[in-house]
């Protein structure tokens, strides 16, 4: 469509961010957009309708994904972070990025079995949401799909992930 087309056009391509080499995908022009934001988020769901209890977002650009997947689909919210930042982590995952190690944490504040939407802006290795997947593993929550922003095809997170739904693809 017209405004997907446009919100695309929105997503800023900054060369050597964080480290030389990179290139960095910037969505914040398209969520300063309103008409661009509203249809990322109709299509990030779009697959998804009448299937998910919950949204899970993962820290911190997932997050500003989440919160407006949520309302919009009239779900609930479920927020994965890094380590060290929730209270009363029920599971916790242990992933390599390309030069780190990191780990993602999250309560158990939902019923075992539900139906669970996983959402990231970024798909790139697959890393982090192999470890989403693992995490709700641990927490018997049950993931539906698991829908991306924007996914970098040549870094072969699709083989990892399995099948997750992008929006848009570099
Ligand atoms: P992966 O684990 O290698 O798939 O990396 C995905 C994670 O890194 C996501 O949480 C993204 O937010 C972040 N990420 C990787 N590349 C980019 C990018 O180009 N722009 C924004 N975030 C990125």
């Amino acid at each position: 469509s017209a405004a997907l087309d446009r919100a695309e056009s929105l997503i800023r391509t900054i060369a050597d961010y964080p480290e030389p080499g990179i290139l960095f995908r910037d969505i914040t022009p398209l969520l300063a957009d309103a008409a661009a934001l509203r249809a990322v988020i109709e299509a990030l769901i779009e697959p998804f309708s009448g299937q998910f209890d919950v949204v899970a977002g993962i820290e911190a650009r997932g997050f500003l994904l989440a919160g407006a997947v949520a309302t919009v689909a009239e779900v609930g919210l479920v927020p994965i972070r890094k380590a060290g930042k929730l209270p009363r982590p029920a599971a916790s995952v242990s992933f390599t990025l390309e030069y780190a190690q990191a780990t993602i944490e999250a309560h158990d504040d939902i019923e075992p079995g539900t139906r669970v939407l996983l959402v990231d802006d970024v798909l790139a290795t697959g890393g982090t949401l192999v470890a989403a997947h693992e995490l709700f593993e641990v927490l018997d929550g049950h993931v539906i799909g698991t829908a991306v922003l924007m996914e970098l095809t040549t870094l072969g997170g699709r083989e990892r992930v399995g099948d997750v739904h992008a929006v848009f693809t570099a």
